[in-house]
């Protein structure tokens, strides 16, 4: 090609740095020359048709959209880490997580509804998976009668949402990221977390909750096994899991995680809804008597005293799933902006 030019116009001008010398912290600072590059606009397309897909197969079986408060008085209802924020003369905190709302719909009787925005989690450990402040697509719904009609929901989702980021994307992803996009279409396999002792000895280095390692390991089995990179792993000890999770057995909980290529993307459970249940497990993990449990007894509690139907749901993490599709190395890549402890410039 070969241009003639008839003159230059200066419209502002730039310095010569340059993204190539950019490294590590230095990335994240300049994060607006770091994302000049091709393969990082990839991303945002890419998480961008994800989400367009995602809503387009929900809005179709009638879920509905909302928009749920970010500031709340509620403290941490499943445990994780929250930040407190000044709330005109009181101290509220940022949510870690919509399904109070999600819940309270289901009450009101919506049925189906879903939410993609942000989350915070004050967690102040520093791994490739996890930020301060991340964006969660969380999908919550009624009149189901266990965790697998979730899972098959969960499942219809991602294949849907795969399968047009594979037709719209897949060569550019291929050639900026060097991975195919794979969509299951098999069935997920599911293995029950009492298993997994048994089936992945390797993953086995904790009597409840997963290490990150033990997901990998049982990632690695589900390759093997079933040539398969995602896996659910469900049934969770109860003790492991949040107090509003449906319990099935003494120590088992109607739960269920899904791993790809060895990184949690989602957690899901079949929410409690009879009232007295709630109360009992609240009671038993000790959330009694603190400014915590007044606001559980008089806005969580409360609610189920005037009936809600079965229900449950899940939450997809936005920047994991895109880490685990894109084969990125860490979740700084897949943030637009990251957040996590120490960084919150620019
Ligand atoms: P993990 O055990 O990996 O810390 P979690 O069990 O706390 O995650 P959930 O509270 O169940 O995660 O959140 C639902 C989903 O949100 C997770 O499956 C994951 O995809 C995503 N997620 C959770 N915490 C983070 C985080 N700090 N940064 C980014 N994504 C996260």
């Amino acid at each position: 090609v070969e241009v003639h030019a008839h003159g230059v116009t200066l419209l502002g001008s730039a310095s010569q740095e340059s993204a190539a010398r950019l490294d590590g912290e230095s990335r994240l600072d300049l994060r607006y020359l770091d994302l000049r590059a091709e393969s990082k606009v990839l991303i945002f397309e890419v998480g961008t048709t994800l989400l367009q897909a995602m809503r387009e197969f929900l809005l179709r079986q009638e879920y509905i959209e909302l928009h749920t408060p970010k500031i709340t008085a509620g403290g941490s209802e499943s445990g994780a880490a929250v930040f407190e924020v000044a709330y005109f003369d009181k101290k509220a905190c940022l949510v870690q997580s919509p399904q109070f709302y999600m819940q309270l719909a289901m009450v009101a009787g919506f049925d189906r509804v879903f939410e993609v925005g942000p989350v915070f989690r004050a967690e102040p450990a520093s791994t490739n998976r996890h930020a301060a402040e991340f964006t969660c697509i969380d999908v919550e719904c009624s009149w189901i009668e266990s965790c697998s009609e979730l899972m098959d929901l969960e499942e219809a989702l991602v294949r849907h949402a795969l399968a047009v980021v594979r037709d719209r994307h897949g060569a550019e992803i291929r050639r900026q990221c060097g991975v195919d996009v794979e969509v299951p279409e098999r069935a997920i396999p599911r293995i029950a977390f009492r298993d997994v002792r048994s089936l992945v000895p390797s993953a086995s280095d904790s009597a409840s909750r997963m290490s990150h390692g033990a997901e990998e390991a049982i990632c690695a089995f589900a390759r093997e096994r079933f040539g398969h990179s995602f896996v659910f792993v469900t049934d969770y000890p109860a003790a492991d899991r949040p107090f509003y999770t449906m319990r099935d057995q003494e120590n088992t909980s109607r739960s269920f995680d899904l791993m790809w290529r060895g990184i949690e993307v989602t957690s899901g459970c079949q929410r409690e809804h009879r009232v007295e249940s709630l109360r009992r497990q609240v009671a038993e993990l000790g959330l009694v008597s603190d400014t915590l449990s007044l606001y559980l007894d008089k806005h969580y509690l409360e609610m189920f005293r005037h009936g809600c139907p079965p229900h449950g749901g899940f939450g997809i993490g936005l920047e994991r799933f895109l880490m685990a599709m894109l084969g990125q190395p860490s979740i700084r890549e897949t943030s637009f902006v990251f957040r996590g402890p120490g960084r919150f410039v620019p």
